[in-house]
């Protein structure tokens, strides 16, 4: 990185997290809500929030144990069982661990989680080397972010299904803000109607490099293979890893207030998908300029 670089990235990742949109941060001291204690709540059916204020995880209960979606920061490992615990779950009841994607800021507690409730372990065969590596894959503008390696049992496929007890979750590989980032669908009964609920896997660029990427240099096509995947999917229910960018301590806020239908928006997915897609393009067309 050539001198002056740093400030240029810098301010644009600051811009990034101001607009909700960060996920690599450790260029800068990460976001203060990223290790924030939030008071872990359901959301739908038996989908419960037990992240921080700052960074999302799931929990999805079944009768025959649980399913955690992503770990979020390393430092968090103890907030994130400690929210487990109080919904009800034993640590030893977590059968399996998801993840969204292999960044420090998801999965960085990963490896802890897997010792404290000796889960199996699933994720793609595109983020399957950065979780074993314990570090983010391909060039970004903030370089490596470390995290402590995760042992993958098992590799899921493109639309494979994810059985536990009565759940079944989908997996959706929406790769190019990593390799392997996926989303995960499944159906909710909402007091009594069933719905689509996606657990979107992050699709901003976030200080990744489209233009002549050499630890990925399939970015850009697997980017717009996947607004276009998502562009066809369909969703009543949307929920992200960085609970902003879907409002998700929010519309728990509203559904407090009384607003009973505060997760159920079916125009969201499209909409975010039509936003990012627009921010990549810019992106990708600026960086293209820039290699001329
Ligand atoms: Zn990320």
């Amino acid at each position: 990185m050539k001198a002056g670089q740093g400030v240029r990235w810098g301010l644009r990742a600051a811009a990034l997290l101001a607009a909700g949109l960060g996920c690599p941060a450790t260029w800068a001291a990460d976001p203060p809500a990223w290790t924030a204690p939030n008071k872990p709540f359901r959301i739908v059916d038996n989908v419960y929030y037990v992240g921080t204020q700052g960074l999302a995880a799931y929990l999805i209960v079944s009768r025959q144990g649980a399913i955690l979606l992503d770990a979020t920061l390393a430092e968090n490992a103890r907030q994130i069982e400690d929210n487990i615990e109080s919904v009800g779950v034993p640590l030893r009841d977590v059968r399996l661990l998801l993840s969204n994607h292999a960044h420090a800021d998801h999965v960085g507690a990963m490896a802890a989680l897997q010792h404290a409730t000796g889960a199996r372990v699933l994720a793609s065969a595109g983020d399957r080397w950065a979780l074993e590596n314990g570090r983010n894959q391909g060039d970004t503008n903030y370089g490596v972010q470390p995290f402590a390696a995760v042992t993958v049992d098992e590799e899921v496929a493109d639309g494979q299904k994810v059985r536990l007890g009565e759940l079944e979750l989908t997996a959706h590989l929406t790769p190019g803000h990593t390799r392997g980032c996926t989303s995960w669908s499944m159906t909710v009964n909402d007091r009594g109607t069933p719905r689509q609920l996606l657990f979107l896997c992050s699709i901003t660029v976030a200080g990744n490099t489209l233009v002549g990427n050499r630890g990925y240099p399939a970015i850009a096509e697997d980017f717009q293979a996947t607004f276009a995947k998502l562009a066809d999917m369909q969703a009543d229910i949307v929920l992200s890893g960085h609970p902003e960018t879907t409002d998700v301590l929010g519309r728990e806020r509203r559904r407090q207030a009384g607003e009973e239908d505060a997760f159920v928006e079916p125009g969201l997915l499209q909409t975010m998908v039509s936003d990012y897609r627009l921010r990549f393009e810019q992106q990708l067309r600026k960086e293209r300029n820039a290699a001329r």
